[in-house]
């Protein structure tokens, strides 16, 4: 099993080695099957041929046999009776009837001498002679000038004939045409010389060759057979061409497939690395992104949505309405707001739906639909985009909640701003009507009535004067509006040092300042912050007035960096107690006998106001730092 599974690694780290491997295999089977092929029909072609030669040389020998036979009884006959001219004319012109090739007879014995047609007898030696006559068999003799003659030699003792044979007459009657079509046949001498020869085709395409001795001739002659090519040769040929082309077309087809193979793969490649980077671009948007088929049944979803929901794609994929992170007390509303998506009605600018996570908290959502439309310009379905919009609720909440607190904040600062001046303005007729009540008591006692009447004048004159001072508050109150201008918070913080820096003399308190050179200028109220830096600088005060003469120092920096503007106030006073830390910042908390306890808490709402921070932090050596930021 763990041999299978290395195999199959090895093999699809190598795709194309199975395939080259089976067209090696497939080129050399049939190369092999091919010479197989080949060398059979060889061995056949040869075995046929042997056939062939085999039988035509008993057929020749055949011949020549019936032939010595008519002519030994020819022989017979003259020894027995003496033959006429006649008589042996018309014995020669029969065995030549049976045999044409034989071209003439010469027979001589002691009375007579006889000759038909053409004679070799000058050829014939006495040497030839004595041993034919020794043998008692017929025998051939191959004469010097033959020009494809031999002499066919039969004799006894005291008489001899000479049969005079045309080697090519012998072949050209004797060897049937369908065999000149397949060989050329011929006879040769002992030397190898060519006697006779027969072949209907003239061609220098030969292929197989045997020859063997051609006993009926004696003599030491023999036959030589050679083939011509098969005329299945073409066929055989066609075979192979078409055995070739099919294995180039193979080939040609293998290596198209490899191109196309390697051609796919690397568009596959493409396709992969960019579907890769489409999924890293959809899982790192922080949109949520949904698909849904033309039913509203959800085919797609972004990690983004699942995070919104906290449900797995895996959870949302393939769900129809009411899908599980609908609010549950709000279904109807959710499907009517669906129905009006999948009727394509989805305004433009989105729609705002709570939905419920699963761990069970709200998420406020903008949602943008729009069809889902395929390459062939079909819509498929719908595409939303879901915007968690639930921090931007809060911060918008919070943005309310703070007007409100501003709203408030104004109104207590109108307040203190109104009572001060109140008890400043209306303290003197107050105390000039409490004098002359005292007086007018008097005056009424003593029956004083002028008098009694002008400190009644005087005393409605000072209550008037307390209703003006009233009236001219509410109308200060009235007008009292935030202004924003472009100001610079070093001149903010010298504009306070001037007004604090009397008092701070009269406390014995050092100012010291360190204001950044490059700061660049704010969007803000230049009052209200005025008023801050005034707060913070009036706190370091009173908490350095505690202390010992040396350690009554109060500093006074500027700061900023690429994100804001900073402006920090340090004391080395006793610091800020824990318990006085956690309320430090509330409404009329204070630890002063005659402090209001309202001054940090308004701050704080001014600087919230201008998306600013105040905060503080404890000096190392005793003493406190108070911070507070501005953006820029
Ligand atoms: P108030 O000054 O009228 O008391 P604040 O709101 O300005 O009102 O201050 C609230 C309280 O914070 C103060 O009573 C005081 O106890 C504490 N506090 C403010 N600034 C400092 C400071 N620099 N050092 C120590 N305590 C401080």
């Amino acid at each position: 099993m763990h041999l299978l599974t290395t195999i199959s690694k090895r093999l699809s780290a190598h795709p194309w080695f199975v395939p080259r491997l089976a067209l090696l295999l497939f080129v050399v089977t049939v190369l092999g099957l091919f010479a197989y092929l080949r060398h059979g029909e060889h061995e056949e072609a040869r075995l046929v041929l042997i056939n062939d030669v085999l039988w035509v040389e008993q057929n020749l020998r055949f011949v020549l046999g019936q032939s010595e036979e008519r002519l030994a009884a020819l022989l017979e006959q003259a020894r027995d009776s003496d033959l006429s001219e006649a008589e042996f004319r018309d014995r020669a012109r029969l065995i030549i009837g049976a045999n044409s090739a034989i071209t003439g007879i010469h027979l001589s014995s002691k009375q007579q001498l006889l000759n038909y047609g053409q004679v070799l007898t000058n050829e014939v030696s006495r040497d030839a002679l004595l041993l034919t006559r020794s043998n008692r068999r017929p025998s051939y003799i191959v004469p010097s000038q033959s020009k494809g003659m031999v002499a066919l030699l039969i004799a006894d003792h005291d008489q001899e004939l000479i049969a005079t044979i045309a080697l090519p007459q012998l072949l050209q009657q004797q060897v049937p045409w369908w065999f000149a079509y397949k060989y050329r046949l011929a006879i040769l001498n002992a030397d190898g010389h060519e006697l006779a020869s027969k072949s209907s085709i003239t061609a220098d395409d030969e292929n197989l060759s045997y020859q063997l001795p051609f006993d009926s001739l004696g003599s030491g002659m023999l036959l030589r057979i050679t083939a011509y090519r098969h005329p299945t040769g073409l066929v055989q040929k066609l075979l192979t061409a078409s055995v070739v082309a099919l294995a180039l077309i193979v080939l040609f087809s293998w290596w198209r497939l490899r191109r196309q193979m390697q051609a796919r793969l690397l568009a596959e490649n493409a396709l992969r690395e960019e579907h890769a980077f489409r999924t890293a671009m959809e899982d790192s948007l922080s949109v949520g992104m949904r698909a849904r088929d033309m039913d509203g049944r959800i085919v797609y979803v972004n990690p983004a949505f699942c995070g919104m929901v906290g449900y797995s794609a895996e959870e949302l994929i393939g769900k129809l309405p009411p899908y599980p992170y609908w609010k549950q007390e709000d279904i109807a509303g959710h499907q009517a707001q669906n129905d009006i998506v999948l009727s394509g009605l989805a305004p433009h600018e989105g729609f705002e739906s709570m939905v419920r996570h699963r761990d069970g908290h709200l998420v406020a959502t903008r949602v943008y639909t729009t069809p889902l439309i395929d390459a062939t310009g079909k819509q498929r379905g719908w595409m939303s985009s879901v915007v968690d919009i639930t921090a931007l609720k809060a911060a918008e909440a919070r943005e309310r909640e703070q007007e409100e607190m501003l709203r408030h904040t104004g109104k207590l600062i109108t307040m203190g701003e109104m009572a001060s001046t109140l008890a400043h303005e209306l303290n003197q007729p107050l105390m000039a009507m409490s004098n002359y009540a005292s007086a007018a008591r008097q005056f009424a006692n003593q029956n004083n009535q002028e008098m009694l009447d002008s400190t009644l004048s005087k005393i409605a004159g000072q209550a008037q004067r307390a209703a003006a001072v009233v009236k001219r508050i509410r109308e200060f109150v009235q007008k009292r509006t935030p202004l924003r201008s472009y100001c610079d918070l070093n001149d903010i913080a010298s504009n306070a040092f001037e007004l604090i820096d009397a008092s701070a003399r009269s406390q014995g308190v050092r100012l010291h300042f360190n204001l950044a050179a490059d700061l660049p200028q704010i969007h803000a109220d230049e009052v209200l912050l005025g008023q801050v830096v005034l707060n913070l600088l009036r706190n370091a005060l009173d908490a350095s007035g505690e202390q010992p003469q040396s350690r009554r120092d109060v500093w006074l920096a500027t700061s900023c960096d690429k994100d804001g503007v900073y402006l920090s106030v340090c004391d080395r006073g006793a610091g800020i107690p824990p318990e006085v830390a956690n309320r430090l910042f509330d409404a009329f908390f204070t630890t002063k006998s005659l402090g209001m306890g309202i001054g940090l808490n308004i701050c704080r709402s001014i600087l919230e106001q201008h998306q600013g921070k105040l905060w503080f932090e404890a000096h190392p050596q005793g003493g406190t730092y108070f911070y507070m930021s501005l953006p820029r």
